[in-house]
């Protein structure tokens, strides 16, 4: 019962003094690596997942790109669209339920759209009830792509 005791005692210092060595590595760095912080860090991490910080102008479209209500209504409007018709994109609809609601496949997203133009997106903005702009959605997944592509 005694080194019962005594094994707990000591494995709660053990414990204390793994926390406190972290906390004390933890602050060294903060005070001599200041870049490793925050979102830098982030992105280095997590960078070979395909995620990045979002800019600005990504993260106010966030809400817009989980509009799609599968009504299928973006389907048919590819027939006369020779970009539309090509290997790899498989529709608006699935484009909006797939890619773009994910950010680690937004490279995969931008590829599906990436011979679409904006004229045709604009087309086909018509016919969405829930009001989601193609354009700004592609521009997104475009943007994103391109900066992952950058980031080394
Ligand atoms: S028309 Fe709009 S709501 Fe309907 S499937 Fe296409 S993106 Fe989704």
């Amino acid at each position: 019962m005694h080194s019962a005791r005594i094994a707990c005692v000591l494995a709660r210092l053990y414990a204390g003094w793994l926390l406190g060595l972290a906390l004390f590595k933890t602050l060294v760095a903060m005070v001599l690596v200041p870049g490793r912080r925050g979102l830098r860090r982030f992105e280095e991490n997590y960078r070979e997942d395909h995620l990045l910080a979002l800019a600005p102008a990504e993260h106010s479209a966030q809400p817009s790109m989980s509009n799609c209500i599968a009504c299928g209504r973006c389907e048919g409007g590819g027939a006369g669209n020779a970009a539309a018709r090509m290997a790899g994109f498989h529709g608006l609809m699935s484009f909006m339920l797939s890619a773009s609601r994910s950010m680690p496949d937004f490279p995969a997203a931008a590829g599906m759209i990436s011979e679409l133009d904006d004229a045709w997106l604009e087309r086909m903005e018509a016919r969405c009830p829930s009001g989601i702009s193609f354009r700004r959605v592609a521009g997104v997944v475009r943007g994103y792509d391109r900066r992952l592509r950058n980031s080394t």
